[in-house]
């Protein structure tokens, strides 16, 4: 799945969210998740974040390494 990591943080600009195919792409009080079990890998949000935020799991610079997994639980919550 992707992942979307610190740059998002108090930024949240939403452009990916009219770019997921699936719809899979969720606000959170202070940045956005993606729904890694409804994330089809397109890669489509990736390219569109102003931030450069959106990352393939595997490509995560190695300090943000967290958010995989804080984006993972966020959704183990529901
Ligand atoms: Fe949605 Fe595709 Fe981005 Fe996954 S990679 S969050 S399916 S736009």
């Amino acid at each position: 799945a992707y992942v979307i990591a610190q740059p998002c943080v108090d930024v949240k600009d939403r452009a990916c969210l009219d770019e997921c195919p699936v719809d899979c792409i969720y606000e959170g009080p202070r940045k956005l998740y993606i729904q890694p079990d409804e994330c089809v890998d397109c890669g489509a949000c990736e390219p569109v974040c102003p931030t450069e935020a959106i990352f393939f799991e595997d490509d995560l610079p190695a300090e943000w390494g967290d958010y995989r997994k804080a984006d993972t639980e966020v959704f183990a919550e529901l």
